[in-house]
């Protein structure tokens, strides 16, 4: 193992955006307000009872389980071979860390072997796309090694409809690799440019279940919890309370645990029960800092 830069995958992103932005917290407050709760939207927002009522919310539900079942994602052909060749790395790390190449570790292999990352980074380094470490971005972030995305993506194994929350949506790559799973992906970056562009990346390539929202996920995203997953991609000294608290019993939790500077561990968190959490170190790693604000709103 490369000592604690082998796990090099960066963060910083790139910029990113989503189908769907919602802008929230200070940095991200200039084009729009915080999202109403639950309750007022259906107060003010919404249609009438009268108007929708129950036939109208199951009529919602049952589109959305509609397109739980058909939304495929989209698929890219310009750049496979490169995939392909970079799968083969991620494989050899794979042998190293304990991979056991069953169906679920096939599935994401199958899904960084779709997800075209050159689309995600910047031009300039374009043709780094599919080299084995991570990419810079803009403002200072970075984009993952792809080894440690696939790894980040095994260790949550989301399944099918299943609701998962990132924490540093960056340039949104890890996001649409997230679609290959489930169609419920959640996530919030703080840098709100970079939140605008995944948004409108993953829009143009046509990754429509990820909902991007602009703010500070230390927070987590309440209106939408309880999660099944929850992935962080900048480094907290802690895990954010908010986060143990928004994931579902049963759930699963990977994030980077340390300093800005210094060993950093990449952890999975499990939470058993109410209040009763696990967590397990799995590797070295090193990555961006998870922010408290948005440095270039300063
Ligand atoms: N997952 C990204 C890479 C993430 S880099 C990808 O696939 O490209 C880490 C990202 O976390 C950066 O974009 C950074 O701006 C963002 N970030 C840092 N602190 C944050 C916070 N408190 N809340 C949300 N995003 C944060």
């Amino acid at each position: 193992m490369r000592p604690e830069g082998f796990a090099r995958h960066a963060l910083r992103a790139a910029g990113a955006a989503a189908i769907l932005l919602v802008l929230m917290a200070p940095g991200c407050s200039t084009a729009a307000e915080n999202p109403p709760p639950a309750e007022s939207k259906a107060n003010a927002a919404e249609p009438p009872a009268s108007a929708k009522g129950e036939k109208g919310d199951a009529a919602d539900a049952k589109a959305d389980q509609a397109q739980e079942k058909t939304w495929t994602p989209p698929t890219f052909t310009a750049r496979r071979r490169e995939r392909d060749r970079m799968v083969e790395t991620i494989k050899n790390y794979g042998k190293h860390y304990g991979w056991r190449f069953d169906a679920a570790d096939q599935a994401v292999l199958e899904a960084m072997a779709a997800v075209p990352r050159h689309q995600f980074v910047p031009m300039k380094v374009s043709s780094l796309a599919y080299g084995d470490g991570p990419l810079p971005t803009a403002h200072g972030q970075t984009i993952s090694q792809p080894y440690m995305v696939a790894e980040m993506t095994r260790l949550l194994r989301v399944k099918p409809g299943d609701r998962v929350l990132e924490i540093g949506t960056g340039s949104g790559y890890q996001a649409a690799i997230l679609t290959h799973f489930t169609t419920e992906v959640y996530s919030i970056e703080i840098i709100k440019s970079l939140a605008e562009t995944a948004a409108k990346r993953l829009k143009r390539l046509g990754y429509d279940p990820v909902k991007v929202r602009c703010g500070d996920g230390h927070f987590g995203w309440p209106e939408h919890a309880p999660f099944d997953a929850i992935i962080g991609t900048a480094v907290a000294g802690k895990v954010p309370p908010a986060l143990i608290e928004q994931l579902k019993v049963g759930g699963r939790m990977v994030i980077p645990i340390g300093p800005r500077y210094g060993i950093q561990r990449l952890m999975l968190v499990e939470k058993d029960a109410p209040g009763l959490v696990r967590q397990r170190s799995i590797m070295l790693v090193q990555f961006v800092p998870m922010l408290h604000e948005d440095p270039t709103e300063k």
